[in-house]
């Protein structure tokens, strides 16, 4: 009940989104358990599975997330999860079928289209 005005919803989920940047940036710069190199990715042309594609790209994150922030990394995803279910539920929207219909679209585009 306390989620109800959509407006709530909103500012809570761009909150939340935002602390879970936060969350990643502070593992970064603060512990440095993880680093971020970054650079142009390169794929070839012409591979055509997910799985060749994914060979060839970076995360361009490196390292290992310590114990400590990875579960602040974690509650701040789940707190974002929380909000988008929130708002699916006011637009009265089911969020596996969100999930659903887009996995569907991103397979029919196809895997280069994802950035
Ligand atoms: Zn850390």
């Amino acid at each position: 009940m306390r989620h109800r005005s959509i407006v709530d919803i909103m500012s809570k989920l761009q909150e939340s989104v935002a602390r879970t940047n936060r969350a990643l940036t502070k593992a970064v710069t603060n512990c440095g358990c993880v680093s971020i190199k970054a650079s142009r990715q390169t794929v070839p042309s012409d591979l055509s599975s997910f799985q060749e594609v994914r060979e060839h790209m970076s995360s361009h994150l490196e390292g290992n997330m310590c114990e400590q922030c990875a579960e602040v990394l974690e509650s701040e995803i789940g707190a974002t999860l929380f909000y988008l279910t929130a708002l699916c539920n006011v637009m009265d929207m089911n969020l596996q079928d969100v999930l659903s219909n887009e996995y569907k679209r991103i397979s029919t585009l196809g895997y280069f289209n994802l950035s």
